[in-house]
C-alpha cells in the first residue's frame, strides 16, 4: 500500500544530460532521484492531503462533499474503513495561494479557476493518480519558490531549490509552476466516485455516474442519483471554472463537445457538427495532445468531438458542463428518489455556471494498466524516456493551469536575469512591486533593454512594451490588478508577435536568445528598449510588457455550427471579449483584451559606470558576499612600476595615507588586489609581514592570539586591520 514514498533512488550518470532539442529548451538537466509512479490504493488519498494540509498550509484546504455540502456517504460499513463514518468519503481540495489572495479578497474573486476530476469510474484507475502526483509537483515548487519569507529562511529556500533540482525541476519549471499556483484557484477530486474506486468497480453501487448529469435526458428522474454526480455538482455551482478534466480509461483520446445524440446527425443530416467554441476547443486539445506525447506502445493521444471519435451519451459530464448554462432545450431539473432525493434548486442553473471546457481525457487502453506507468525524470519534459500513463497526465493537467488565463512577466534587463516576477505566499500590498521589483540602472545610460515572456495561451499577438514615470501613472496602475486603461504609458519599440512554448509551432521567438545569458523563461523572449535620456537621477519609471493572445478563439465556425451561436465558453471570450462579464457566488470573469505584466520599477541611479550596470534592488537572496578568492590573491613576486622593481609587500607596512596613493594606480590595483582593493576583498588576509610597536607581525601570527586578544588588537591597530581583514571582520566571509 504506501507506494507513494517508493522513491527510486537512481543516479543517472550520462544520461542525465538532456538535450532538450524538441522540448524547445537547451538545459543541463542534473537529476539524481526518480520516482517510479504506482497507482494509488483508496487510502493513500487520504494520508497524503493530510500530509499537504500540515506541510503547505497556505496553499492547500482540503475537505470532503460530506463536510462541505452535508451530502451522504455512498457504501456501507464495510467500505473504505479509513474512514470512520459508513462509506466513502468524497475527498476534494482547493490549491490557492491564500497569503496573496485572502479568501473574499478581490483578488481571490478573480483568480481564474479550474477542475480537475480524477474518475467517474472507479475501476479507471490512471486519472486519480495523476492529479495528485500534478498536485504534489505544484505544492512543493510553489512552496518553495515562495522561500524564503524572511532571512531565517534563506537556508531552508536554497535546499528546497537543490531538492526539485535533484528531482527534475529546474529554477525555470520551478518559477513557472508557482506562478500557476499563486495565480489560479485549482480544485482537485481526485475520486469523485470514492467508493467505486475503493471497490474497484465502474459504477457508484448501481449508478454510472457519466449518465448521471442533467444534459440531453429523456427523464429527469434518473439524474443526481449518485453522490458522485452531486459532488461534482455541488462544487460547480461554487465556482465559475473555466477549464476542467474528466479522466476516464479504457482507450486512449482527448475528446471535447459535442457528445449528445440531440447534436449528433441533427435532423438526419448525416453530418459532423460543431460547438460555437470549436476552434479553441480543437487547439487546446492538440496542445494537450501534444504535450503528453507517446511512448512505446501508445501514441500520442487522438483528439476531436466524442460525435466524432467516440459515442455519445445522455447524461454525460461533459456537455453538462459545457453547455448547461446556455442550452435550455438539453437540461431539466432532476428528481432523484436516492439518498432522500436531491433539491430541485440545485439542478437549475445561473447564466454563468456551467461553461467550461469540460475536456476527456481517456487515459490508457487498459483500465488498469500494469505498465509503461512512467516515473519522474525529467517530468516536464514530453521527450523524457520517462514518459508513461502517470506521467503523460501530470503534464496535460499542468498545461491545463497554464493555458486556463494569458499572463505577461518581465524577466531580464540588460544583462540582468530578473530573479523574481510572482512570489507565492507574499500578501499583494497594490503597490509592493514599485519595491520588490525594481533595478537601479546607471545614471548616463541612454536606454535600457527589457525581456520580457508571455504565456497562457497559444497564439501571441501585439505584446509591447510600456513605460511612464511611475508618478504619473500610479493612480491607474498596480502591482497586481491590469491597469484600467493605457492613458499616460508610452510605447517603447514595436509590437510582436508569436508563439507560446505550448503551441504546435514551439516558443517564438526563442528564449536562447537571451541576452541575460541564461534562459529566463519556458516561453518565448521578446525583447524592446526603453529610452531613458529624458529621466533624471532619481526618477522611477514604471515598464509593463502587455499581450493580446489566442484572438482567433472568437470566431465560431463558419459551417456545421450548433446551435448557431458565437463562443460561449468562459476561456474563450475572457480573453478576446472586453465585455464580457460574468459573476456568481462573488466570483468574477472580467474579459480584456490586453494581459499586462506585473510592473517593473527602474531607478536611475546616481552612479555613472558601465551604462549596461543594472542592479537588483531588494533581492530576496543578499547578494554574495564571498568573492572569488582568486581574483583578491596578491602577487608574490616583484612587478615594475614605471621602471622600478616593487612588490606587494611594501604595502603592507606604508602608512595608510601612502598606501592609498600607491593603491590608485592600476598597476598595484592589478597586482595587489587583496590589499588595495577593500570592498571588493573584504575577506583578504595579508601573506606578507608588517611591524606592530617596533615587532614583525603577519596575519598568520595575529590567527595565534586568542578571540578576545585578536580582536582587541584589530580595535587598536588600524595596520592589522586593513591587512588581514578576513581575520578582523569574520562576518565578512561565510564559509565557503
Ligand atoms: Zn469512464
Amino acid at each position: 500500500m504506501p507506494n507513494y514514498s517508493n522513491v527510486v533512488l537512481l543516479l543517472f550518470s550520462l544520461a542525465s544530460i538532456i538535450d532538450g532539442v524538441s522540448g524547445n529548451r537547451n538545459r543541463k538537466l542534473q537529476q539524481t532521484v526518480v520516482k517510479e509512479y504506482e497507482l494509488f490504493e483508496a487510502e493513500t488519498f487520504p494520508q497524503l492531503l493530510t500530509e499537504w494540509e500540515e506541510d503547505y498550509p497556505d496553499l492547500i484546504q482540503v475537505t470532503t462533499a460530506q463536510e462541505a455540502y452535508g451530502l451522504p456517504a455512498a457504501g456501507g460499513n464495510n467500505d473504505c474503513p479509513f474512514y470512520e463514518e459508513k462509506g466513502c468519503p468524497n475527498y476534494f481540495f482547493t490549491i490557492q495561494d491564500f497569503i496573496a489572495h485572502p479568501i473574499g479578497s478581490e483578488t481571490s474573486n478573480l483568480l481564474p479557476e479550474m477542475i480537475w476530476s480524477g474518475c467517474l469510474h472507479g475501476n479507471e484507475r490512471v486519472g486519480p493518480t495523476s492529479v495528485m502526483e500534478a498536485s504534489a509537483i505544484l505544492l512543493e515548487a510553489a512552496y518553495c519558490e515562495g522561500l524564503p519569507r524572511d532571512p531565517s529562511e534563506i537556508d531552508a529556500a536554497k535546499e528546497c531549490r537543490s531538492d526539485l533540482n535533484n528531482k527534475g525541476i529546474d529554477d525555470v519549471q520551478r518559477k513557472w509552476l508557482a506562478r500557476l499556483v499563486s495565480t489560479r484557484r485549482i480544485v482537485v477530486v481526485p475520486t469523485a466516485n470514492a467508493l467505486g474506486y475503493y471497490r474497484n468497480t465502474r459504477e457508484e453501487g448501481t449508478i454510472d455516474p457519466n449518465r448521471d448529469f442533467p444534459y440531453d435526458l429523456t427523464n429527469y428522474d434518473t439524474c443526481m442519483q449518485s453522490i458522485t454526480a452531486r459532488t461534482l455538482n455541488e462544487i460547480y455551482l461554487d465556482h465559475m471554472f473555466q477549464l476542467a478534466f474528466t479522466f476516464h480509461g479504457g482507450i486512449e483520446g482527448v475528446y471535447y463537445e459535442w457528445g449528445n445524440p440531440s447534436f449528433y446527425n441533427f435532423q438526419n443530416t448525416q453530418k459532423q457538427f460543431r460547438s460555437p467554441d470549436d476552434e479553441a476547443q480543437d487547439q487546446i486539445s492538440r496542445a494537450y495532445s501534444d504535450y503528453g506525447d507517446k511512448f512505446e506502445g501508445s501514441k500520442n493521444y487522438e483528439y476531436g468531438t466524442s460525435n466524432d471519435l467516440l459515442y455519445f451519451v445522455r447524461g454525460g459530464m461533459e456537455d453538462w458542463a459545457y453547455a448547461g448554462s446556455w442550452t435550455p432545450e438539453l437540461t431539466g431539473t432532476c428528481t432523484p428518489r436516492q439518498f432522500g432525493g436531491y433539491p430541485p434548486e440545485k439542478t437549475q442553473y445561473s447564466n454563468s455556471t456551467l461553461r467550461a471546457f469540460n475536456i476527456l481525457v481517456e487515459t490508457s487502453w487498459q483500465k488498469e494498466p500494469t505498465s509503461n506507468i512512467g516515473n519522474s525524470f525529467d517530468v516536464l519534459n514530453k521527450d523524457t524516456p520517462g514518459n508513461g500513463h502517470v506521467s503523460r497526465n501530470i503534464r496535460l493537467s499542468l498545461l491545463s493551469a497554464e493555458l486556463v488565463e494569458p499572463y505577461a512577466g518581465i524577466v531580464g534587463v540588460n544583462e540582468l536575469a530578473l530573479t523574481d516576477d510572482i512570489v507565492p505566499m507574499t500578501s499583494r500590498d497594490p503597490e509592493s512591486c514599485f519595491e520588490d521589483k525594481a533595478v537601479m540602472v546607471a545614471g548616463n545610460a541612454e536606454s535600457v533593454d527589457i525581456e520580457w515572456t508571455v504565456g497562457g495561451g497559444l497564439t501571441i499577438k501585439n505584446t509591447k512594451l510600456w513605460y511612464a514615470k511611475l508618478d504619473d501613472v500610479s493612480d491607474n496602475v498596480k502591482c497586481w490588478t491590469q491597469p484600467t486603461s493605457t492613458q499616460g504609458l508610452e510605447r517603447a519599440g514595436k509590437s510582436f508577435s508569436g508563439t507560446s512554448f505550448f503551441s504546435p509551432q514551439g516558443a517564438n521567438p526563442s528564449p536562447a536568445g537571451s541576452i541575460t545569458d541564461v534562459e529566463p523563461t519556458v516561453g518565448p523572449l521578446f525583447r524592446a528598449s526603453v529610452p531613458l535620456e529624458n529621466f533624471n537621477v532619481g526618477d522611477k519609471i514604471l515598464v509593463l510588457a502587455s499581450a493580446k493572445v489566442d484572438p482567433d478563439w472568437k470566431e465560431a465556425p463558419t459551417s456545421l455550427l450548433i446551435p448557431e451561436l458565437p463562443p460561449q465558453s468562459h476561456v474563450a471570450n475572457a480573453r478576446t471579449d472586453p465585455n464580457y462579464f460574468h459573476e456568481t457566488n462573488g466570483k468574477k470573469i472580467q474579459g480584456r483584451l490586453q494581459w499586462f505584466s506585473v510592473p517593473l520599477t527602474i531607478v536611475i541611479g546616481e552612479f555613472d559606470e558601465n551604462e549596461r550596470t543594472v542592479v537588483e534592488l531588494n533581492p530576496r537572496f543578499p547578494p554574495d558576499v564571498d568573492p572569488p578568492q582568486d581574483d583578491c590573491e596578491d602577487n608574490a613576486d616583484p612587478f615594475l612600476f614605471k621602471g622600478t622593481e616593487t612588490t606587494c609587500q611594501e604595502l603592507a607596512d606604508i602608512s595608510a595615507q601612502k598606501r592609498e596613493k600607491k593603491c590608485d594606480k592600476n598597476k598595484y590595483r592589478k597586482n595587489c588586489p587583496g590589499l588595495c582593493k577593500e570592498a571588493k576583498c573584504p575577506c583578504a588576509n595579508s601573506k606578507f609581514p608588517f611591524i606592530i610597536k617596533g615587532e614583525t607581525t603577519s596575519c598568520d601570527d595575529e590567527k595565534e592570539f586568542n578571540e578576545t586578544k585578536r580582536g582587541r588588537r584589530c580595535d587598536k591597530f588600524s595596520k592589522i586591520r586593513r591587512n588581514c581583514r578576513g581575520l578582523c571582520n569574520p562576518e565578512n566571509c561565510p564559509a565557503r
